[in-house]
Formats: structure tokens, C-alpha cells, sequence
């Protein structure tokens, strides 16, 4: 993104778009803007992370098409992306130009595209986040049971068990209820994305914080609604792909209106210590007392039918490990890579042994690695992490600190407690060893 160009500089009805940074392989990425000036809560709609997914673009630009049309108030500011992957786009591919799936990218921001996502989200400081995909009806392993899914729109929310209760229920749960039953009484299938495993599960989207619907909802305390079409298959009739594109686009004005009738106090406001003194940073999926029933279509009939899903259903995570947030965590300067991750999602950092007048923390710990059990998948987490810490006043010369009383600090724990099951020691890339006997290197500080 070029410094003079301020893409939300002024707001006025909506514009014909406003190229703010540029793909992979060189081509434009582009926002438009609208809708109320400076007044209302400010949404923003991301589309086609996936660059397979040309329904969820094309929901996204129909939208801005309406709201151009009708020139009526829409009672928010509006900032849209329609194509966030146009190197994906031009290449049908699901991935960018580099080969990642955009939609995996937001604890790592290895790509330009999600790294200028997020960029922009840090200025702009939305209320409310849409993010538009496509969801595949027909899975292999329902389709041996004779089924596929038929839902015209799925939704949901942020999961991850470290967010305040807030926005995984709460008025946002509400808002995606209503904006379900908006879509019924229209004559649209809607439901709470539920997922079956090939593992035999039943459960909701991923608690993982790869996404942009957790990552944004951790780092900024933004709340996310994930928004999934149905993607008629290749040859499907045009009426197929009619249905998906009005029943996006009706979802997004659901939302919009939505959005309007609750202000600005959709989001939860910044997560410092004094909110969040522990961190749920382990979890385990909770098996609910009856199967889960969902409306799918039988492949023979074409006539959907209610039906109890097979496998465990585990509606809900139940946090099994906390932390305790310190004042600060101190990283090793030397750990490059990581430092520059933790600058990338915007964290404010001090050299505390360099700063002015310093006063050296009253408390250092640092944890030992007694055990660990290291998962055979690759990007998971060690499992039976046991840590025994050590106490003492040493110097933090060589470290580069990051207080959790700015915003999102409750993510600094999520990302870099050892034992987190979403955490960066998962990933070899970053210098955070795990094999017991070692001394984990990043520090707690208190005081
Ligand atoms: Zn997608």
C-alpha cells in the first residue's frame, strides 16, 4: 500500500473502487467504499480469499451493484474487497500465486494479500467483518450414504475458546439467528455450518486460529460472521448459480441491516489483562447429549430430508488449559522470523533494557520443557506438554518485549505460550523448541 493513498480518507456514497495494494503476481487488489458518512458501525465484506470461489466475488459485487442502484441509505460505512485473491482468480486455483490458501494464513501472514488484509483492517478499525466463500454440496463420504448437503447459505461465527464468551454467544450469535430466519422467511435454506468428518465428527467450523474469522476476532476483538454459499456444481444450470448468488446477496443485506439496527457496539472492545487474566490457550471438543439432526438432500430423490448425522456431534469446546497473562513476554531478539510476525499483526514492542529510564521487570520466568509429546501431523500442536518454571531477576538485554496490555494481548498468549493448542510452536519456522530438557525461549515478565 502507497502512503499517500488513503483508502478510507473520506468517506462519501459508494465509490467505483480503489486500488490499495497488489497481488503475488502483481495484479490489483481493490476496496470500495460507502454508505453513511461517518456515522453507523463500520463493515467490512472480504470476498474471494478462495480464487475458486466466483460466487462468493460475484455475491460481493452484485451487493455494491444494489446499493449503488437504490442510492438509499444503507446506515453503515461500508468498505469492500470482492477479490481478495485475483491471482487465484485468474488462475482458478483455491490458493494464491505462491500456493497457500489465504483462508489459513491469518495466525503466519506468509501471503502479500492476507498480510495487506490485515494492514488495512488495522487502519480502518471495522466493527463487524463478512467473510463471503462457496461451499462444496457433495462430500464424498455423505455421498456414499446417498447424501449432500442443500443448504443455500450456512453460517458462523468465531469459536476459538480465548475469545470473551461475548462473541462466540451473545448478540452476535443473536444477529446470525435472525439473519438465518430473515433467510428462511424468503424462501432460502440457512443453517449454522455444521461439518461431517471423514473421522466420524459432527462440529462446527475449526477453533483454529488460522482463519481470518478467529484471527480477527483474537488480535482485534473484532467480530467476524463466516458466510458460505453453496457452490452449484459445474453443471449445474444457470438457475443454480442465480439462487446461490440472491441468497448471498440477500445475506449480505441481512447483515448490513443488521449491523445498522446495533451500532457501533458490536465489537468487543480491546482484550487487556484487566479483562482477560487467563487465557484459555488448550481446549477439547464437548460431545452433546443427542446427535445432531441437519436438513440435507437425498442424491436419488433430489428432496431434502431431515436426518440425524452420523458420528460424535461436539457442538462446543470446553477450555482445558489456561494461562496466566503476565505483564509482558519477552522474545529473543534474535528469533528474527518471530519478532517479525509479531510486528506484521501490528503488536507494539520495547527493548525494555534499552528504553529510557528503565526499570527492569520485577520477575522473570522461564519454562522448563519436562515433557511433550510431539504430534506426528505436521503444524499441530505437542500434546502432554508438561513445563516447570523458573524464577529470577536476570537482565532482558538481547529480548525484545511485548506488554499484554495493548490491544489483542490476550492473543500474545494464544501465539506464544508453549503449551497453546493453537500456538506458534507448532510451526518449525519460528525457533520455538519443545524437545524436553530445553528451556523454552521466550520469558514472562511481571512488573
Ligand atoms: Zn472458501
Amino acid at each position: 500500500m502507497s502512503a499517500s493513498l488513503d483508502p478510507f480518507a473520506s468517506a462519501s456514497k459508494l465509490d467505483h473502487g480503489e486500488v490499495v495494494g497488489s497481488s503475488t503476481q502483481g495484479r490489483a487488489i481493490t476496496i470500495h467504499r460507502g454508505g453513511a458518512d461517518d456515522c453507523g458501525p463500520r463493515v467490512l465484506l472480504v470476498g474471494g480469499q478462495h480464487g475458486d470461489e466466483s460466487l462468493a466475488r460475484g455475491a460481493v459485487n452484485r451487493f455494491l451493484q444494489t446499493v449503488r442502484a437504490t442510492n438509499r441509505t444503507i446506515g453503515v460505512q461500508l468498505a469492500a474487497i470482492a477479490d481478495l485473491n485475483p491471482d487465484g482468480h485468474a488462475a482458478r486455483t483455491r490458493r494464491n500465486a505462491a500456493g497457500i490458501d489465504l483462508n489459513r494464513d491469518h495466525q503466519r501472514l506468509h501471503a502479500v494479500e492476507t498480510r495487506l488484509l490485515h494492514q488495512l483492517v488495522r487502519r480502518w478499525r471495522p466493527d463487524l467483518i463478512v467473510d463471503v466463500h462457496t461451499y462444496p454440496s457433495r462430500r464424498k463420504h455423505l455421498l456414499q450414504r446417498g447424501w449432500a448437503y442443500c443448504h443455500d447459505v450456512f453460517l458462523d461465527l468465531p469459536n476459538n475458546p480465548a475469545l470473551p464468551a461475548s462473541m462466540r454467544r451473545g448478540k452476535l450469535n443473536e444477529g446470525m439467528h435472525r439473519v438465518m430466519d430473515q433467510l428462511r422467511e424468503e424462501g432460502f435454506l440457512a443453517d449454522r455450518y455444521l461439518l461431517v468428518r471423514r473421522s466420524g465428527r459432527v462440529r462446527h467450523s475449526t477453533a483454529d486460529v488460522v482463519d481470518a474469522r478467529n484471527q480477527f476476532a483474537l488480535r482485534y476483538g473484532i467480530p467476524v460472521i463466516l458466510v458460505e454459499g453453496k457452490q452449484p456444481r459445474r453443471a449445474a444450470s444457470s438457475s443454480a448459480r442465480r439462487r446461490t448468488r440472491q441468497a448471498l446477496v440477500r445475506t449480505l443485506q441481512h447483515i448490513v441491516d443488521w449491523a445498522a439496527a446495533n451500532g457501533t457496539g458490536l465489537a468487543a472492545r480491546p482484550t487487556t489483562l484487566a479483562d482477560h487474566p487467563r487465557v484459555a490457550v488448550g481446549c477439547r471438543y464437548q460431545p452433546a447429549d443427542a446427535p445432531a439432526r441437519l436438513l440435507l438432500e437425498q442424491v436419488d430423490s433430489g428432496q431434502p430430508k431431515e436426518v440425524e448425522l452420523p458420528g460424535r456431534y461436539t457442538p462446543t469446546l470446553r477450555a482445558t488449559q489456561y494461562a496466566r497473562l503476565p505483564d509482558a513476554y519477552a522474545v529473543p531478539t534474535a528469533l528474527a522470523g518471530l519478532n517479525q510476525l509479531l510486528a506484521a499483526h501490528g503488536f507494539q514492542s520495547g527493548s525494555v533494557a534499552s528504553a529510557p529510564g528503565h526499570r527492569p521487570p520485577r520477575l522473570v520466568q522461564q519454562y522448563m520443557i519436562e515433557n511433550c509429546v510431539l504430534s506426528r501431523r505436521p503444524d499441530r500442536a505437542a500434546r502432554q506438554v508438561s513445563l516447570a518454571t523458573r524464577s529470577f531477576r536476570g537482565s532482558l538485554a538481547g529480548y525484545t518485549c511485548y506488554g499484554t496490555d495493548q490491544r489483542g494481548g490476550s492473543c500474545l498468549a494464544v501465539l506464544l505460550e508453549p503449551n497453546s493448542k493453537y500456538g506458534l510452536a507448532r510451526y518449525g519456522e519460528y525457533g520455538l523448541s519443545l524437545r524436553p530438557g530445553d528451556t523454552y525461549p521466550i520469558l514472562r515478565c511481571e512488573g
